[in-house]
């Protein structure tokens, strides 16, 4: 019976159990959240005799954690993989009956992440008839990587907390953590993280046709932009380059100020979007933002609360992991290499407790969160093979 479960039989079962991440918006019909692929989880981990925990973190919202004990004298190994996906809205394909055609699987998910989730089981599987033979597992299952990474925040807390208070399933932490997503096998070491923040300028509305009695606040989002225009050039040019990420990038992604043509405008928003390099901070980027403006701009302005903060991931404790990583990976596929990249991921958040921790995962990036998703089968084999072999290696 086991036998039987591929990871393609595996991820096609996992398509079709809707996990769409709402993005910050009210969920409108069925097919939303988490819970759905976590019950089946841990149906999945009831039937092949694996303890698992399963952590709500809000309603239709948590973690599944499953452990496979194995030999004590190799360093234990945390997989994870997040359960949510982007919402389906505008694909070419079913999103949920997966589609076999040309050696690929269609279907949401299939690449992000849930390809890597099956993989994960068909490893788990693997593994289980080999009686503790290997290094120890904890697989993880995350929610709401898409959005504001609840998730990995509530794993992190967990694998922070003191011996006495952990759960059973964590007694300590793991010594390398593999956080999945699709990087065509390569071990992405390093990535950028983004800061998001508005904002906003201040005036006085009048009547349009007596404009001189306000003050406009879209004049003065005007000097402020064009400010940040500048800014985005110098700070591209400025010199902090990672060697695999790149530089510095900043962004004004949206504006919106006044209420109708005939009212003087009273407020403008903006939005800014500041990729990190591994090695900066969110705040002292903002910070420097702030600083630049009060220096060369006269409009007066206020930042708002910070709204995203991701932060990047530091190639600096991982090499190991790696090099571990792509000798498994070299007799099923050769030259596999350590990558940065500029997407973000919620690993760093792993990272922040010390673990070396890499990104690594089949199917590529640039099929993530498209309206024809899909992921090469082959790649889905692979890994299963790369994640026996290290876990088995001595
Ligand atoms: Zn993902």
């Amino acid at each position: 019976m086991i036998a039987s479960k591929t990871p393609l039989s595996i991820l096609k079962q996992l398509i079709a159990i809707p996990s769409q991440n709402p993005m910050g918006h009210e969920p409108v019909g069925d097919g939303w959240y988490e819970a759905g692929v976590s019950r089946w989880l841990c149906e999945f981990f009831k039937e092949h005799s694996l303890p698992y925990e399963y952590h709500e973190i809000e309603s239709q919202r948590g973690n599944v954690v499953a452990r496979i004990d194995g030999d004590p004298n190799r360093p234990t190994v945390l997989l994870d993989a997040h359960q949510d996906t982007v919402p389906v809205a505008g694909m070419i394909v079913d999103p949920y009956d997966a589609i076999e055609k040309e050696g690929r699987l269609y279907g949401r998910g299939t690449c992000d992440v849930k390809g890597s989730m099956a993989a994960m089981l068909a490893t788990a599987l693997r593994l289980i008839p080999l009686n503790g033979d290997h290094a120890p597992v904890i697989l993880s299952f995350t929610c709401d990587e898409e959005r504001t990474q609840i998730g990995a925040a509530e794993l992190a807390r967990r694998l922070a907390l003191p011996a006495g208070q952990r759960s059973a399933l964590l007694p300590e932490n793991p010594q390398f953590a593999i956080v999945c997503e699709p990087t065509d096998l390569n071990v992405v070491v390093a990535h950028k993280g983004t800061v998001r923040w508005k904002i906003r300028t201040s005036g006085a509305a009048a009547h349009s046709s007596n404009p001189a009695l306000g003050v406009n606040a879209i004049y003065k989002m005007a000097k402020i932009v064009s400010c940040l225009e500048t800014y985005a050039v110098e700070l591209q040019s400025g010199g902090i380059v990672h060697p695999l990420c790149g530089g510095r990038t900043l962004s004004v992604g949206t504006i919106h100020g006044g209420a109708s043509v005939n009212i003087v405008p009273e407020v403008c928003t903006i939005e800014i979007d500041r990729r990190l390099v591994p090695g900066e901070v969110a705040e002292e980027a903002i910070a420097d933002v702030d600083q630049y403006l009060r220096k060369n701009c006269d409009a007066d302005f206020e930042f708002l609360p910070t709204d995203t903060i991701s932060n990047p991931l530091l190639d600096r404790d991982n090499a190991t992991l790696c090099q571990r990583l792509i000798e498994a990976a070299e007799p099923t596929r050769p030259n596999r290499q350590a990558i940065g990249v500029p997407f973000g991921t919620h690993a760093p958040r792993v990272a922040a407790l010390e673990i070396p921790t890499v990104v690594f995962g089949p199917g590529s990036i640039a099929q993530a969160h498209t309206k024809d998703e899909w992921i090469e089968i082959q790649q889905l084999d692979e890994a299963v093979e790369i994640f026996v072999r290290l876990l088995t290696a001595t």
